[in-house]
């Protein structure tokens, strides 16, 4: 079966290179992925591009007007979102660390004051990163996609949310919609009596592998659609899930740290309140932060004991002599629940802020 076969090889090619793309470490990729390299960026909008180029005008003669209505914004929207994440930058620059600094307070559990950027000098900002591949440091740093040829931060969340989910209604739709058009073929081209042999699997895989191949390109473009729908529709799920956990993918990998120490028992939780020169949390100003904690967080093997320091830049303990008797006010954390995250204000509010809404109030 000639044609299947090119069916089969252009669908496997296609979805190892995506593959890689995702999750690569070929060390002839790793050049591609660790330099702004647009490579990546190109392939997505071909696969795009080119699957749209032919599935659209075989398709557009067999479509009701209901669809003639919605296909163009859903064709349309995924290159205008792609083209605001690649251009819009959450870059901090002198201009606008002043602003940056107040966006928000430091938790002291995953960001501490007074750390500067080894190669930008800056005071870093709380949730902020510095990206090697960017040389920038990336205001509320999620990740840097190489997708997007871009970090995605504070000002393109929005638009990389957005993109998500327009890809996984294209990508529903267009299967959806390719289906029914191959179920079209599938009546014009398979005699009855062979459709009613469809029960079992195999005569349906050959049913089917005979329709796709009798109408190569819609055939192809709906298999594509088909395994990669999955694929936009788990990344929008993890965004959602990190939304409503009132966490950047940045910091997902620092709370699984904590959650490490937890368990192994290295983590110890008192009062603010009743530590005396216990640091506070960063003034912002006349809008404070709508979650306020009493926690203090140390890593270590004891609780802190006699003639210990807070330090203001880690969660580790210093002292100024040797320890000596335990201190009354810590006490061991047994659970990621009993760990306060200030950044986390309820799905709504996390949603607004991540999309760049305001969520301070005066009061
Ligand atoms: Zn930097
Ligand atoms: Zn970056």
């Amino acid at each position: 079966m000639g044609p299947l076969r090119t069916v089969v090889l252009v669908i496997l090619g296609i979805s190892s290179l995506t593959f890689i793309a995702l999750f690569g470490r070929l060390p002839v990729f790793s050049y591609i992925l660790h330099e702004n390299h647009p490579l990546v960026l190109i392939f997505f909008l071909g696969l795009l591009a080119i699957g749209e180029y032919f599935f659209l005008p075989t398709a557009w003669p067999w479509m009701s007007s209901i669809h003639k209505f919605w296909v163009p914004g859903v064709v349309i929207l995924p290159f205008v979102l792609i083209y605001k994440c690649v251009v819009t930058k959450s870059f901090i620059t002198s201009q606008n660390h002043d602003e940056e600094m107040k966006r928000y307070p430091y938790d002291r559990v995953l960001f501490h004051p007074g750390q500067r950027c080894r190669t930008c000098h800056f005071l870093k900002p709380a949730r902020s990163k510095h990206c090697n591949i960017c040389r920038a440091c990336v205001s509320r740093h999620d990740h840097h996609c190489v997708w997007l040829m871009n970090c995605i931060g504070a000002n393109n969340y929005v638009y990389f949310l957005s993109l998500l989910l327009s890809l996984s209604v294209l990508l529903t739709y267009g299967t959806l919609l390719g289906y029914s058009l191959l179920s079209q073929t599938l009546q014009e081209i398979v005699p009855s009596e062979y459709q009613a042999a469809m029960k079992g699997w195999k005569m349906y895989f050959n049913i089917w592998a005979v329709v796709i191949t009798a109408d190569a390109k819609i055939g192809t473009v709906t298999l594509l659609m088909l395994m990669t729908a999955p694929l936009a529709a788990a990344f929008l799920v993890y965004h959602t899930y990190l939304v409503w956990a009132g966490m950047t993918t940045n910091e997902s990998a620092k709370w699984s740290d904590w959650k490490c120490d937890v368990e192994d028992k290295l983590v110890f939780k008192a009062k603010r309140s009743q530590i005396p020169g216990a640091p506070r949390y960063m003034d912002l100003g006349d809008q404070p932060w709508p979650v306020d904690s009493d926690q203090i967080l140390v890593l270590d093997d004891e609780p802190p004991a006699d003639g210990y320091i807070l330090s203001t830049d880690s969660n580790f303990i210093k002292y100024h002599s040797r320890p000596g008797a335990p201190v009354d006010g810590w006490e061991r954390t047994d659970s990621m629940g009993d760990i306060v995250n200030i950044y986390d204000l309820g799905f709504w509010n996390n949603l607004k802020d991540s999309v760049g809404l305001p969520v301070r109030r005066k009061w």
